[in-house]
């Protein structure tokens, strides 16, 4: 049994550090082990004394939503060399610390390997061994903390969310002054050897042309980016961006500057060119609710892997792939995240590229399309696909419209929207999309083509076989959530009495609600949950010196994710869920925490409730039963935050997928017309990739009685955000 670990922050920050920390300290207090903070990284640990200090539960209580890192971090010069190491092994021995957690980049990852290495033999130079020459083993567990997401080992670093989402609204606010001036601007944004930041912004954000390091560019790159521009600007774009990565080289291997390009486009095009280097905005600020999620399942799974792991000394790092904790030999994290920083220094970007892995790829791909200045293919004249976006408006569903239309498009393809959801085609009118005009839809929020919530009616079916007949429509690509699958399924229902409703049918997931099959994720609800986030921390920062509970009411109908991942995200003590509903008894225990906890001092407690957790125990029920009770310890105030969760220009992370899921959406269809099929389905992000479900597996996984799928991931994260958040460990005597 473990008896104390340490952990650290190391190398550069990033966002999410905190809420790491948070929670190694809270899981790792749960099971009874003592826990060490080194402040300023392996310096503090090679200087030990007052850098390492014991955490208790309390300390780090309001540190989830800050940027940065509360212990500090640093690089430190004197861990590189075999002394600074002895010594740090010694502040280890000097308190029993038998395991190491270090969150940080490959430097850190790779200085917390080499201690792991050397481990007993400098406990044995420091003759700290036992008399029959026996050296305890230093466990080590690392975790991503980078925003250049350049990690082998997991899918995604803590931190890399929240620069995206820098980046991206850097790049909305870019776009605004552009349009207005004409100006080009040329964005520089970090990531070291990795590209993955400019690439999903360039995505994300709409970008004109894009420089990613590990991409070999053309010995004439640059006479083809002047090309695009110039001709962009011809056909009347008002503004441009090119977004390049720090770490983007010419042929020769030299790095790209800026302001070379900038240079460049004044010299050939004479126009008003601005660079802006985004550096350190980057890293900074609280971090979004994906990182917050992602640090804390990774710093709950670090101490799990010590307690629970196989026998034996554990050297690994924790990451998250396909939505899944996965732990790899840091050997294998090191060498393997190093070897694409090396590849590109040896020119060999082909083999850069493919290190990166396929869904790097066709970003990249997908980003030389939608910059094109207009389709690869010209328009054929056989027949329309028609796009529409149905049921409520969820952000992202214009970010889906504009790729799958541009994809579509880029084939040829005549493509069309149905405005007002299936309206447009139950009326007939039925609007061409342009490939211009689509370009600059990729961050607008609501519905650009129009959205309503419809049941058909009698004759609607007939309706749409008629418009589908004339217009020859070859297929349809529907934007919405369970109700537009249910109308999809009406349509494919009937393709026997109507054959001319025997076309392909491809669903996309929207829907803030997050309460479909078929996909972890649908377009519009991680906007939601960083409204929620972004609410519940101001709502922290009214409270001041009262002691107050807040109940807060979130949307997401019967399924209980924003709730859940809302009260991960933010620290809330409580999340009452439709998955679980509320019990009498529950709510008594509720109360009894609460009644102690602000009598010894607590000042705020948060707690979240889904809209339909309960059909009688609503929030003021709630409210009402807990101030009547509070025995005057506090006061209770709700907060019902409706339709702004709905509000707002989609996140990056929505546009992301609303743009895999369009370009998937694009491809099903697109092999649906060649193959001469006219199946229903419905694309879903399932672990890492978009994947396509026939919609009949769709219907079959949803619990119908209940409106939310049979199993939803999320629910596995219910024990770990209870554990979190109540006031302090269940074993350990600290609190
Ligand atoms: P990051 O972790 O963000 O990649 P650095 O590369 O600066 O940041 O690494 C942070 C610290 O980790 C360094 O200052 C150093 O103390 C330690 N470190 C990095 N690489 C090594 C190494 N090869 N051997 C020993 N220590 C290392």
């Amino acid at each position: 049994m473990l008896k104390a670990l340490a952990v650290m922050t190391s190398g550069g920050d990033s966002p999410g550090m905190n809420a790491a920390v948070r929670a190694v300290v809270r899981r790792a207090l749960d099971y009874g082990i003592q826990v060490y903070g080194i402040r300023f990284g392996y310096e503090g640990l090679v200087t030990g004394g007052d850098q390492i200090v014991p955490l208790q539960w309390k300390d780090v209580g309001g540190i989830l939503q800050k940027g940065g890192t509360f212990l500090g971090t640093a690089r430190s010069d004197r861990f590189r060399t075999p002394e600074g190491r002895r010594q740090a092994t010694l502040h280890l021995l000097e308190r029993e610390i038998e395991a190491l957690v270090v969150i940080g980049g490959d430097g850190s990852l790779s200085g917390a390997h080499l201690l792991a290495r050397e481990w007993s033999e400098h406990v044995e130079g420091l003759g700290r061994s036992s008399p029959a020459g026996e050296v305890h083993p230093l466990q080590v567990i690392g975790l991503p903390g980078s925003i250049d997401n350049d990690l082998h080992g997991t899918d995604m670093s803590i931190g890399a969310d929240t620069a995206l989402n820098h980046i991206v609204r850097a790049m909305d606010d870019l776009s605004s002054t552009a349009a207005s001036h004409q100006r080009t601007f040329v964005l520089e944004t970090m990531g070291r050897h990795c590209g993955y930041l400019a690439l999903t912004a360039a995505l994300a954000g709409g970008a004109s042309w894009v420089l990613v390091p590990e991409e070999e560019l053309e010995l004439r790159w640059h006479q083809k980016m002047v090309a695009a521009l110039d001709h962009a600007r011809e056909i009347g774009r008002t503004h441009q961006m090119v977004v390049v990565a720090e770490g983007a080289r010419h042929p020769d291997g030299l790095f790209i500057n800026s302001n070379e390009i900038r240079k460049l486009l004044v010299d050939r095009l004479g126009i008003d060119v601005r660079v802006t280097v985004l550096g350190h905005v980057q890293r900074g600020g609280s971090p979004t609710a994906f990182d917050r999620v992602l640090a804390t399942r990774l710093g709950v799974a670090a101490v799990d892997t010590l307690m629970q792991g196989p026998e034996g000394v554990h050297c690994h790092m924790v990451g998250l792939v396909r939505n899944t904790v996965v732990k790899t030999p840091l050997s294998e994290v090191v060498e393997k995240s190093r070897a694409v920083g090396m590849e590109i220094e040896n020119g060999d970007y082909a083999r850069a590229l493919s290190l990166r892995g396929g869904s790097f790829r066709n970003a990249l791909d997908l980003v030389k399309t939608l910059t094109r200045i207009s389709p690869a293919q010209e328009t054929r004249d056989d027949g329309i696909v028609v796009i529409l976006t149905a049921g409520a408006d969820a952000p992202g569903m214009n970010t889906a419209v504009s790729v799958a239309a541009r994809c579509l498009l880029n084939e040829g393809i005549r493509t069309y929207a149905s405005p007002d959801g299936f309206l447009g085609l139950i009326r007939g009118n039925l609007q061409p999309l342009d490939w211009h005009q689509l370009v600059g839809w990729v961050n607008r929020p609501g519905s650009e083509i129009g959205t309503a919530r419809y049941e058909f009616r009698e004759g609607d079916l007939e309706r749409i076989a008629g418009t589908v007949e004339t217009n020859r429509v070859r297929a349809i690509v529907a934007i919405g959530g369970w109700g537009t699958y249910r109308r999809a399924a009406q349509l494919a229902e009937s393709q026997d009495r109507l054959p001319a409703l025997r076309i392909p049918v491809v669903l996309i997931p929207a829907t803030i609600d997050n309460n479909l099959p078929c996909t972890e994720y649908s377009i519009g609800t991680d906007t939601a949950l960083n409204n929620i986030v972004e609410a519940v921390d101001k709502i922290r920062h009214t409270a001041g010196a009262s002691r107050r509970a807040f109940l807060v009411e979130v949307m997401g109908r019967r399924s209980g994710f924003l709730a859940l991942m809302g009260a991960l995200a933010s620290g809330a003590e409580k999340a009452y869920l439709p998955e679980l509903g509320i019990r009498l008894s529950e709510l008594n225990q509720d109360l009894e925490h609460l009644r102690t906890s602000f009598r010894q001092g607590k000042r705020l407690v948060i707690l979240l409730r889904n809209e339909h957790s309960s059909a009688r125990y609503t929030t003021d029920f709630i409210r009402s039963l807990f101030e009547e009770e509070s025995e005057g310890a506090f006061q209770v105030r709700t907060a019902i935050l409706g339709h702004i969760q709905r509000g707002g220009i989609p996140t990056a992370f929505d546009r992301i997928l609303a743009s895999r899921m369009g370009a998937g959406a694009a491809g099903s269809i697109l092999e649906s017309l060649e193959r001469g099929s006219a199946r229903c389905t419905v694309v879903g992000l399932s672990g890492r990739g978009i994947r396509e479900f026939p919609l009949e597996e769709a219907l079959e996984q949803m619990e119908m009685g209940e409106g939310r799928p049979k199993r939803q991931w999320y629910m596995d994260l219910v024990e770990m955000a209870q554990a979190l958040a109540k006031y302090g460990p269940s074993r350990s005597s600290s609190s």
